[in-house]
């Protein structure tokens, strides 16, 4: 039987044997970073080192990176952040990830969503006008939009989204959740005043993230506790997860191959009728969303499964259900919504992976196109 293909990268990463390697260090180290003796300042050491590593990946200020749990509570940390300054109204791109989206929601202020365009660009022409007529009794102006979309991969135009932000005095997070170790990434540069990532998604552990903070971002204890974090998230590190976070986050980006293999698939993809989501736009070189009408997203993944074969349906959610993405309706993909899928490649993807990929897809696709084809019509 030919081996599994692994195309879902951006649900979660292959493990890098460096990542494995240093979670493996660290329990040997064993200790308590806050402990005073040996065995805590091995493990202190860890942390420390793990935090420089993540630091430089986004060209953060050291003292400025928070550990949490993942991408998820970092993003819950600059909103609540926010929200906990003053902050009375989200803006909230219409293509974030839960995590931006349902925090928001949760936070018994008035949510307002940024638009995107067809290609899954935020529309910035909006974000300019909704900012100049702000009512300063909203307080200070919040707005999320993400560097790199998990859906369908495409790039968004942060650095000018933060001139009008800060041009309106406000807060810009950028999730960065997708775009780390995919692409560089500057957080000052990009004048993100707070940025998360999240190691799973870079080829580290799961259950680990952090969260960069700008001058202008105020931050706020989210877990109380024994003052970790420089008493910004309490609770034991987790250092065995911080440290595999380090190694990875120490590999550097170098240009990824998966970006002309994946065009090649998306080619023949399209000979037959399938449509790319975002494809004018700029992209991470290892996503393809590509949407096939009448084939529903669920037959492709289950099919491809079969045949070994592992992608997904727009983004995973923790059900495990296959839902129309919300990313693509946003981008006035919604009658393609139900037919998308998502496959994204990684560091140790093959040419022949994506290869696998097409011919399995072309299976599925003949099979149900078959059953579509009226009786007594030619094949
Ligand atoms: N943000 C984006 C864009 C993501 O794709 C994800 C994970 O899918 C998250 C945040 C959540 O990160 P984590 O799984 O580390 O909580």
């Amino acid at each position: 039987m030919s081996q599994a293909v692994y195309l879902d990268y951006n649900a979660t990463a292959r493990v890098r044997p460096e990542a494995a390697a240093a979670v493996a260090h660290a329990l040997e180290v064993g200790g308590n970073p806050s402990s005073v003796h040996a065995a805590g300042r091995a493990a202190r050491a860890l942390v420390e080192q793990a935090r420089e590593a993540v630091a430089a990946m986004i060209a953060a200020p050291v003292s400025t990176v928070i550990f949490t749990s993942g991408g998820t509570e970092a993003n819950a940390l600059a909103i609540e952040s926010a929200v906990a300054a003053g902050a009375r109204r989200l803006i909230v791109s219409a293509i974030e990830h839960d995590s931006v989206r349902e925090t928001a929601r949760a936070q018994g202020v008035a949510v307002e969503t940024l638009p995107v365009t067809r290609d899954g660009i935020a529309d910035l022409d909006w974000l300019r006008a909704r900012l100049r007529a702000w009512d300063p009794a909203d307080g200070q102006p919040f707005v999320a939009l993400m560097l790199a979309n998990n859906e369908t991969g495409v790039i968004q135009p942060v650095a000018e989204a933060a001139e009008l932000v800060r041009a309106a005095g406000g807060w810009l997070h950028v999730d960065a959740v997708q775009a780390a170790g995919k692409m560089p990434i500057d957080s000052r540069a990009l004048g993100a005043d707070t940025l998360s990532v999240s190691a799973h998604k870079i080829g580290g552990p799961q259950g680990v993230g952090a969260l960069t903070f700008g001058p202008r971002a105020t931050m706020s204890r989210r877990q109380h506790g024994g003052g970790q974090e420089r008493g910004r998230r309490g609770g034991t590190e987790n250092v065995l997860g911080i440290s595999g976070f380090g190694a990875a986050a120490s590999i550097p980006v170098s240009p990824d191959r998966n970006s002309a293999w994946r065009d090649a698939a998306a080619a023949r993809l399209k000979s037959v009728g399938a449509v790319i989501m975002g494809e004018a736009a700029p992209r991470l070189a290892n996503t393809l969303c590509v949407a096939t009408p009448e084939l529903a997203s669920d037959l492709q993944v289950m099919g491809l499964d079969l045949a070994r074969v592992m992608v997904s349906a727009g983004s995973a959610c923790s059900s495990g259900k296959v839902k129309a993405s919300p990313v693509l309706q946003a981008m006035g993909q919604g009658d393609l919504a139900g037919c998308a899928i998502r496959v994204s490649g990684g560091w140790d993807t093959t040419e022949g992976d994506w290869n696998r990929f097409v011919e399995a897809w072309f299976e599925v696709h003949g099979r149900h196109a078959a059953r579509r084809r009226p009786v007594g019509a030619n094949a």
